[in-house]
């Protein structure tokens, strides 16, 4: 079955959230991905999720051994294993939740409340993901400051993430982000100067975001098909620009988050499946905390609200 895969992974983290607690759970319909999924869901209790090998992730595990979505499940107990004693040693409270199999086809991007479409062949731009899993996507913006033990801890977490890089910023020190790039973080499109891109016309802007992909592809021998416009702010030539070298599409933002709290565009301030959170490459200089503090706090916010980080290129570009 083409999606046999996805929808074993619904019945898994309803059992999870079963085992887990008996508060803020969905129905077995609703986690197969209706719109009722969407819904933002009480905090899980995940104290339990803590603990080596919890049983919690493999509910009816022996009554479906040939189920090739559980042998995944069996699959990541051990990486759980070692999730739970790098959460401990990173100082989380709760082991961080494993994003489900990357979907079969990528979501299509219809213009909606969360996608917008200047034009059909244009880049979209997108603040949310179509998609009924509960994933949300950390990106890191700019270059500024480059934390190692962030990098670390992503890494020894198991934790996707994707970078947007600003070429004046970077440039002090390239091999970072090829660290970055070599970990399986992918390093995306956040033009040369960092410039408002609304007040440059389209040489200008064409330059900034098409001599990014050529330092990008210099540097780090990769050539993104990504890219977000500094402070958000583009016109349509940005889009036109951005298409001529290769950018398929623009994640934008619901939520940006610091060491020591997450700012929500959403009146109901909560993550929604598929939102997409910004934060910086930024240190105790701008922040009142360390980069490690920041993906702390993500984490307990995302962990807390049922959601887990996904690879954002599994899903978009
Ligand atoms: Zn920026």
């Amino acid at each position: 079955m083409q999606f046999g895969s996805r929808a074993s992974w619904a019945r898994l983290a309803t059992g999870v959230c079963l085992a887990l607690t008996a508060v803020g759970c969905g129905s077995p319909a609703e986690s197969g991905g209706t719109a009722a999924s969407r819904a933002p869901q009480p905090p899980v209790a995940l104290q339990a999720a803590a603990l080596p090998g919890r049983p919690a992730m493999l509910p009816g595990r022996a009554a479906e051994q040939e189920d090739s979505a559980l042998r995944a499940g069996a699959d990541r107990v051990l990486t759980e294993r070692q999730q739970a004693e790098s959460a401990r040693d990173w100082g989380l409270d709760s082991v961080p939740l494993t994003a489900p199999p990357a979907p079969a086809r990528k979501p299509v991007l219809s213009a909606g409340a969360h996608v917008t479409r200047v034009a059909d062949d244009l880049p979209a731009l997108v603040r949310r993901v179509p998609t009924e899993d509960r994933v949300v996507f950390l990106t890191v913006d700019d270059g500024k400051e480059k934390d190692l033990r962030f990098n670390r801890m992503m890494r020894e977490l198991g934790l996707p993430f994707s970078a947007f890089v600003s070429g004046y910023l970077a440039r002090s020190d390239y091999g970072y982000f090829r660290d970055l790039n070599e970990q399986g973080v992918r390093v995306n499109n956040h033009t040369v100067n960092h410039k408002d891109l609304r007040r440059l016309d389209y040489t200008q802007q064409r330059a900034e975001i098409c001599g990014q992909q050529d330092e990008l592809e210099r540097e780090i021998g990769v050539r993104p098909v990504l890219f977000r416009p500094p402070y958000g702010e583009y016109t349509t030539d940005t889009l036109r620009a951005a298409r001529s070298c290769g950018i398929t599409a623009v994640p934008m933002w619901n939520e940006e988050a610091f060491p020591d709290r997450m700012e929500y565009r959403q009146l109901d301030r909560r993550l929604h499946p598929g939102d997409i959170i910004l934060t910086h490459f930024r240190g105790t200089e701008d922040w009142s905390g360390s980069m490690t503090d920041m993906a702390r706090q993500v984490l307990r916010t995302v962990t807390e609200q049922g959601f887990a980080l996904a690879r954002l290129d599994d899903y978009l570009g």
